[in-house]
């Protein structure tokens, strides 16, 4: 489970940065990529990385502003040439259907599979299967944008093998209600407890990312506990005036946030493009005074996501 930011800058593409993007990569978990938001050249960006389109099968949209939408119908395309037929689905605010069959439809562009929406509801549940859970909930920008909560399902314990043969449990049809944890009572008349041959839990990990937004109740609730919160940092912190003006964020705001809702490590992104150098490792350091584990993220960076200790 790693993040790979494609673009982490805001409003238009810098020489820096490129605009919005970043691909949530599960490759482990099921063999596929989520992307979150498609800003512009998010293609071009992909060809830098190890990414394939092909295995991108979600897409999430936290807001249709071009920053975070202007490269969705080239990489549906790409997506096509590069011999992608898998179903993807796009779950975005209203009007994202409109704009992507609109855009297919005028270019004559054909995609080789079938194509999902899902329209986000204020708050809810988008995806909820066997390795994951997806939450989103609306924030407070100009126009309708949201946040997610990627919860990764528990690991259950695996069976111990070894334990099992050590204690001269022959392998066979019985393993399976081992594995139950249920009590069994072996060929030579010992009782054993499955659960006593069964490891730990891990706990799943929680990724949560948020856009374009002023600070609102949801980003806590959404962000609670996270192993990482992906958050604006639009604007630093002699600029809460105006960052509120035009429903952004601050800096701070995000280390607040992130410090109230208890995370392990806070990803800054969305940078403006008048930060740079020494200004960029003071937005990073003036967030660090309230949360430590701060970083202002650069394109084409990468961060594992590990697990962070075991469940009793
Ligand atoms: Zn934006």
């Amino acid at each position: 489970m790693e993040l790979e930011f494609l673009g982490t800058g805001a409003g238009v593409p810098a020489r820096q940065r490129n605009v919005t993007s970043v691909a949530l990569k599960l490759l482990d978990e099921r063999n596929e990529v989520w992307l979150f938001d498609v800003g512009e050249a998010t293609q071009h960006q992909i060809l830098k990385t190890t990414l394939k389109p092909r295995k991108v099968k979600k897409i999430f949209l936290t807001h249709l502003h071009g920053d975070h939408l202007f490269g969705l119908p080239g990489f549906l395309s790409s997506r096509s040439f590069q011999g992608g037929d898998e179903p993807l689905t796009i779950y975005g605010p209203k009007g994202t259907e409109e704009y992507v069959r609109t855009s297919l439809k005028i270019s004559e562009s054909h995609l080789t599979y079938p194509l999902n929406f899902v329209v986000l509801p204020e708050e809810g549940v988008l995806v909820d299967d066997a390795t994951f859970r997806v939450e989103c909930a609306k924030l407070d920008h100009r126009i309708a944008s949201y946040g997610f909560r990627i919860v990764e399902k528990d690991h259950p314990g695996e069976l111990q093998v070894e334990k099992l043969q050590a204690d001269g449990v022959p392998a066979g049809p019985i393993y399976a209600k081992i594995k139950k944890g249920e009590v069994v009572t072996l060929a030579d008349g010992r009782q054993i407890d499955g659960k006593d041959y069964i490891g730990h839990a891990q706990k799943g990990r929680i990724v949560t990312i948020i856009g374009d937004t002023r600070q609102c109740p949801p980003i806590a609730r959404l962000a609670a506990n996270a192993d990482v919160l992906v958050h604006e940092g639009t604007f630093g912190k002699q600029e809460q005036k105006i960052a509120r003006q035009y429903f952004h964020s601050t800096n701070i705001n995000a280390a607040k946030v992130a410090k109230a809702a208890h995370v392990k490590r806070l990803l800054l992104t969305h940078i403006s493009a008048r930060y740079l150098g020494q200004a960029v490792r003071d937005l990073q350091n003036d967030a660090r005074t309230i949360f430590k584990n701060t970083k202002v993220v650069s394109d084409l960076d990468t961060y594992d996501i590990p697990f962070h200790g075991r469940k009793e």
